[in-house]
């Protein structure tokens, strides 16, 4: 009999395979009598097991680099800097003069900062997993023991795990592994990242229920819904296996009524532009700049911005790039822009409002050079757009400023274009306003991960309130529908860059909804092609007719599942 076990889908992909459990905790025994212990030679061996740590960390960025991104492969950086942290090592020594031996003082002081990250919510808590892979590497070079190579996993391997530490998951070989599923962690935690940069299907949070299933079952991992289902049908392993095999079109694809959809692809990293290509993306449909800001000392200049902008325009010739502008504060800070102490960050100063504001320099900076950038001769289409509006006074004074960079650029004699606009409709204000931004822009791209949040009042990464921050809530499709009606009437384009775009199991939804922009992870691209490729027009605007009838989350859950059986 199947089973299946709820959590929270990490990668919106889905895998088969054979469970495997990964324990890689080292165990400690009992400690021995304090006055059997050598002070002296425990701090010799926790000093020299901290140097080990150190080094293998920079082994593993290194190879975290060729994997993932500069970016991502920077969750390492921190992991170095717990292991200098004075007061852990301090913890660590003190543990030692009470008479504990290495490896129990090591456990002992970082369970003392762990206990504190797990007090807190979210982001915060889900960083507590970055400090149990600096502690179980400490642990293992203290007492010698092996972790799993990853390598000798058979392929066709489920991992299960009670968490996975961002150096495990970074380790995972896709080629080997058809998924992972976790007792514990969160959306936003690194092992969900990694998962999702690496196309891996992955849930996290299942809880208890997934300690149950034992090493050789055969599961599904299906990190579109958030499930793990154990003891799969035929079917649903069938659906799985074929999803897991869509074909890569290289070419624009219709509705199965020749209704066209654009199918672009979401890029942060560097590597996403290789990985858009080769999954078929249309173009770029957001392109998150911070990527270029983070884990650095000081901004991009203009010139490296230039280069960045003209790269992803090189790599979709015949495309559209909507490059977003620097999206910071909320969940994304950048250490030298300086943001100040908010006791609601996702409610304060953010995206548009930083660059209408404190961050006014880096503003035209980076709008300097994707002006330039936009009048490269060669390459594909470049448009703006900005991040967090919320009324028409910031799109009007945005536009100004847009126009001033315009000016000096021509009067130093610089080549430039006037880029197509658009805003990102990300807040409630912003989808109630549609009928009013269209007389400002050339297009607009529903966020629906900050318009779930919003609407919901649900924090984005918080797993408590996961239900909630779910654009498939009624009042989050009714959003949707006021905008997507509002942007119609003008005629003005309207796409989704958020999430849910990426999901093939709402594409139908979306298509009824009268969405012909989708921009997607690049792992997600073929996945969501061939959705298009099987939507009827008439069943997709029923299918949005039911769900924005439905007034609760399960009416709307239930009507997406009727049809698409
Ligand atoms: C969104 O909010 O849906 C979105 C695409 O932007 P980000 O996830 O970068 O906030
Ligand atoms: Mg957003």
């Amino acid at each position: 009999m199947p089973r299946r076990l709820s959590g929270v889908g990490a990668a919106r992909a889905t895998g088969a395979g054979t469970a495997v459990w990964d324990g890689s905790e080292p165990e400690l025994g009992d400690p021995p009598a304090a006055d059997a212990v050598d002070a002296d030679a425990e701090l010799e061996r926790f000093e020299a097991a901290r140097n080990a740590a150190r080094e293998g960390l920079h082994a593993e960025r290194e190879r975290a680099t060729d994997r993932l991104d500069d970016a991502e492969a920077a969750v390492f950086d921190a992991h170095i800097q717990f292991l200098a942290d004075p007061q852990l090592a301090e913890g660590v020594r003190e543990g030692i003069g009470d008479g504990l031996p290495a490896e129990h003082a090591v456990n002992r002081a970082f369970g003392e900062f762990l206990a504190r990250f797990e007090e807190m919510d979210g982001r915060m808590a889900e960083r507590a997993d970055d400090l149990r892979d600096v502690r179980d590497r400490v642990l293992r070079a203290l007492t010698g023991a092996a972790r799993d190579d990853p390598a000798d996993l058979p392929a066709g391997s489920v991992v299960l795990a009670e968490r996975l530490t961002p150096s495990d998951t970074a380790r995972l070989d896709p080629d080997r592994v058809a998924g992972f599923a976790t007792v514990t962690g969160g959306r936003t935690s690194h092992a969900a990242i990694f998962a999702r940069s690496l196309g891996l299907p992955a849930v996290v949070g299942v809880g208890e229920g997934l300690r149950e299933v034992a090493a050789g079952t055969e599961v599904v991992v299906d990190g579109s819904r958030g499930r793990v289902v154990v003891h799969p049908d035929a079917a649903t392993r069938e659906a799985a296996e074929r999803e897991e095999g869509a074909e890569v079109r290289a070419e624009p694809v219709a509705t199965a009524d020749g209704t066209p959809v654009e199918v672009a692809a979401n890029v942060g990293r560097r590597a996403d532009l290789a990985a858009a290509a080769e999954h078929g993306a249309d173009g770029i449909g957001l392109f998150r700049t911070e990527y270029l800001f983070v884990d650095r000392a000081s901004p991009p200049g203009e010139a490296e911005q230039y280069d960045a902008y003209r790269e992803a325009l090189g790599a979709f010739p015949d495309g559209h790039v909507v490059v977003r502008t620097l999206d910071v504060g909320g969940d994304k800070p950048i250490g030298y822009l300086d943001l100040p102490e908010e006791a609601n960050p996702f409610l304060g100063e953010r995206g548009i409002r930083r660059s209408l504001g404190p961050d006014a320099d880096v503003f035209e900076t980076q709008l300097r050079a994707l002006l330039r950038a936009a009048a490269t001769e060669s390459g594909g289409r470049l448009s703006v757009m900005v991040p967090l509006l919320a009324t028409v006074e910031e799109v009007i004074e945005t536009r100004d400023v847009m126009e001033s960079v315009a000016a000096d650029l021509g009067a130093a004699g610089e080549a430039y274009a006037i880029p197509e606009f658009g805003v990102m409709v990300e807040t409630p204000a912003a989808a109630l306003l549609v009928d009013a931004l269209v007389d400002h822009v050339d297009f607009l791209s529903l966020g629906t991960n900050d318009l779930a949040q919003y609407v919901m009042a649900a924090e984005r990464g918080n797993r408590r309130v996961a239900d909630l921050a779910d654009p498939r809530q009624p009042a989050v499709l009714r959003a949707i529908e006021t905008a997507v009606t509002a942007a119609e009437g003008a005629d003005v384009r309207i796409g989704v860059c958020g999430e849910m775009a990426g999901d093939p199991e709402l594409t139908a939804l979306l298509v009824g909804l009268g969405i012909r922009e989708l921009s997607v992870a690049p792992t997600a691209v073929p996945r969501v092609k061939r959705a298009v490729t099987q939507v009827r027009d008439d069943a997709a605007r029923d299918l949005a007719e039911r769900a924005l009838a439905a007034d609760t989350h399960q009416g709307v859950l239930d009507a997406i599942c009727e049809c698409g059986e």
